[in-house]
């Protein structure tokens, strides 16, 4: 079976600087996939690239065994890539089911139906108490779930996490390991970046350091804790 993801030789320049550089990665189907590397690796623009927010200057992306590299954002999330958005402004004026519905209308145009959907996805995220309250009153972490939530309301086949476990007290980044391990359970691919080498690792299956925009090293998470290249990358950093 081939994977669900795949990065071939893609590079993106933004004017002199080169924030990825032939980078060919790929995530198979049922993995939780870590994408970690120090502040400026490089590691938001390849999300985007896969995402669909930005064209590669180069190469394609592979999904589900279609390249879906000239395929704009809406149609790769209807192709099944669901990402977390930070609560952009006009969201926080909706309620929480109503920010969850917005995500669900991506599969039905039937109101009652997209509810429904809302109503188990909150309910799946721990957010079932809060989905007629204000997404502005919701703490930080409860908006990191929310994020979490309106992705998986689109019934993705991979879900893209950037940085949602950055931040969190320790007791709410556990609830939110805990919550990606749930995710995957059902079915869905996980790819996530991280910044914070130390959350990551114990939830991942594989894990692909970025540095400098270029691949540095890839493999099982306790084989990359020890590997010198990344200890330098990062205290580099
Ligand atoms: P990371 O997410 O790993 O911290 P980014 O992908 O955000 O890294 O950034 C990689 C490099 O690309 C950085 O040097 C950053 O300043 C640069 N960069 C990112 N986005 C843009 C942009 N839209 N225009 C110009 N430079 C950018
Ligand atoms: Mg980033």
């Amino acid at each position: 079976m081939t994977a669900l993801l795949e990065t071939r030789g893609v590079w993106q320049r933004f004017s002199g600087l080169i924030a990825n550089s032939d980078i060919s990665i790929s995530v198979g189907r049922g993995e939780i996939v870590g994408l970690i590397g120090p502040n400026g690796a490089g590691k938001s623009t390849l999300f985007n690239l896969i995402a669909g927010v930005l064209p590669p200057t180069q190469g394609s992306i592979w999904f589900d065994g279609e390249d879906v590299t000239r395929l704009p954002a809406a149609e790769r999330c209807v192709r099944g890539i669901g990402r977390t958005f930070q609560v952009v402004k006009s969201f926080e004026t909706m309620t929480v089911i109503d920010n969850v519905i917005v995500g669900a209308l991506v599969r039905t145009t039937v109101m009652r139906e997209a509810r429904r959907k809302a109503h188990e996805v909150l309910e799946f995220a721990g957010l079932a108490a809060r989905a007629d309250v204000m997404a502005s009153e919701l703490i930080p972490s409860e908006k990191r779930r929310l994020e979490v939530a309106r992705a998986l309301a689109t019934e993705p086949k991979l879900l893209l996490l950037d940085e949602v476990l950055t931040g969190l007290t320790p007791i709410e980044a556990q609830t939110g390991v805990e919550l990606v391990r749930r995710v995957r359970d059902t079915g869905v691919t996980v790819l996530m970046v991280e910044h914070v080498m130390e959350i990551v690792m114990p939830l991942v299956d594989r894990a692909i350091v970025l540095d400098l925009g270029k691949v540095l090293v890839e493999g099982k998470p306790a084989d990359i804790v020890r590997e010198p290249k990344v200890i330098s990358a990062y205290l580099g950093d």
